[in-house]
């Protein structure tokens, strides 16, 4: 099942089409997409037994972010070996390195993205949403508390990420549009091995990131009873689970996003994001 935003409305994707739930289930679901969550099995079910006769035709513009207010947003950092090595991680971490992501970064997944500084750097990320309350699971359990996937792009001010005495992670990739979402929220049935994708990120063609999500060091099921553990991981929550090796910042010379280009990010089976970039009110100097 894909499930997401269409008009601002929840829907259910099939193919080149969209099901508008509320009004196909006649007021049993909300329209609302951030008020899915706490009646997600119920509302798969009921997706399921749907025909296609009530779909209707929907384009890439109508598409929004699946999840716009989430209670919590965990993030992830140098959670695969090669991103890890090429920052300079000498050892493999005991434990995953947390952050989180303000709400406000959120985006769809068409949208343009403003950017506020030259510093800005692509990390094209797997992103699970959660779709059932978990308190201290089990990684046996994790999967059976997870909605579905979707493709997310944690994008980094790396100059406000790395300042300080101690480093900014979650200002940093927090400007509005720095959290682009989506194209839906995939159930794992559709996927052959949701533990193991391929993920790319590409510019104007040019392939900057390839890599699999079976290479994590903590995987999606790892990171859900790490993270519960300490937080109960609420419906409709998102975790940004790490990007791999590809990133602008480590590379000779240093390589950023600019305005006038197309980021492209996508995962197998579940979609890509294709967001235009322009130049925001303060481009090309920020302000630290
Ligand atoms: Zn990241």
């Amino acid at each position: 099942m894909r499930v997401g935003r269409v008009r601002g409305r929840l829907a259910v994707l099939t193919g080149d089409r969209a099901i508008d739930v509320a009004r196909v289930s006649d007021g049993r679901f909300p329209s609302d997409p951030d008020l899915a969550f706490d009646r997600w099995d119920e509302l798969i079910e009921w997706a399921g037994a749907q025909g296609t006769g009530d779909a209707e035709p929907y384009t890439a513009d109508d598409l929004g972010a699946p999840v716009l207010r989430p209670a919590q947003i965990f993030a992830v950092g140098m959670n695969y070996g090669s991103h890890a090595a090429e920052v300079g991680l000498t050892t493999v971490p005991s434990g995953p390195a947390v952050f989180t992501k303000f709400a406000t970064c959120l985006t769809g997944p068409y949208d343009t993205v403003a950017l506020p500084s030259t510093g800005v750097d692509w990390e094209t990320e797997l992103v699970a949403v959660i779709g059932r309350r978990a308190e201290r699971v089990s990684q046996n359990d994790a999967w059976s508390h997870v909605a579905g996937l979707m493709v997310g792009q944690d994008l980094s001010e790396r100059t406000i990420q790395l300042a300080g005495p101690a480093p900014q992670f979650s200002l940093g990739k927090s400007f509005p549009g720095f959290g682009p979402i989506g194209p839906a929220i995939v159930t794992t049935d559709e996927l052959a091995n949701p533990d193991d994708l391929e993920l790319t990120c590409s510019v104007e063609n040019e392939v900057l990131q390839k890599g699999r999500t079976g290479d994590m060091i903590f995987s999606v099921s790892e990171l859900i009873a790490r993270i519960s553990a300490v937080c109960p991981l609420l419906p409709g929550d998102l975790i940004f689970t790490g990007t791999p090796a590809g990133v602008g910042n480590a590379r000779t010379p240093k390589l950023f996003l600019a305005p006038g280009t197309t980021l492209v990010s996508s995962i197998e089976g579940i979609g890509e994001l294709r967001n235009r970039l322009v130049a925001g009110p303060d481009y090309p100097r920020l302000e630290v």
